[in-house]
């Protein structure tokens, strides 16, 4: 299967850490970027894991392949910080997940519409007939 993976070095060698430099919701300078990066690498604390609104553009700015936004969110979730209270991330989570409830409801459904099919239409009950002109 494939597997991101992240190179610690690329961002210890990073000449442009474009990743921050361009992010569009927080504000650096270069060495701001790189230092907070740095943090981020080694799972230490930065302002990035609780201003980030993961809106993943980090993940194309990085032009050395690495995948800062995954990393970000790795990092969120190791320390319990999400973009929303817990509570309303659940609940995101679960209005996505597939209900088996509704799944199972499509028996009436199917009902339904064979009925419809059986019922004569408009057109069939000879309501629009209207008799051939004589010639
Ligand atoms: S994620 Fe990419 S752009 Fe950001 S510091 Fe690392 S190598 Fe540089
Ligand atoms: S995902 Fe976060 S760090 Fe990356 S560009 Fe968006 S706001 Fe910035």
């Amino acid at each position: 299967m494939y597997s991101l993976k992240f190179d610690e070095n690329a961002c210890a060698l990073c000449p442009s850490p474009d990743c921050l430099l361009k992010c569009q919701y927080m504000e650096f300078d270069k060495n701001e970027a790189h230092e907070e990066m740095m943090k981020v690498v080694k799972g230490e604390d930065s302002r990035v894991l609780r201003d980030c609104v993961t809106c993943y553009a980090c993940e194309e700015y990085c032009r050395r392949g690495n995948h800062p936004y995954y990393l970000i969110c790795e990092r969120r979730e190791e320390k319990g910080l999400y973009t929303a209270p817990r509570p309303i991330t659940n609940q995101w989570i679960n209005m996505t997940q597939m209900q088996g409830k509704q799944m199972v409801v499509r028996t009436p459904f199917a009902v339904e519409v064979e009925e419809e099919k059986t019922a004569p239409t408009e057109f069939e009950s000879g309501k629009h007939w209207r008799p051939m002109p004589r010639l």
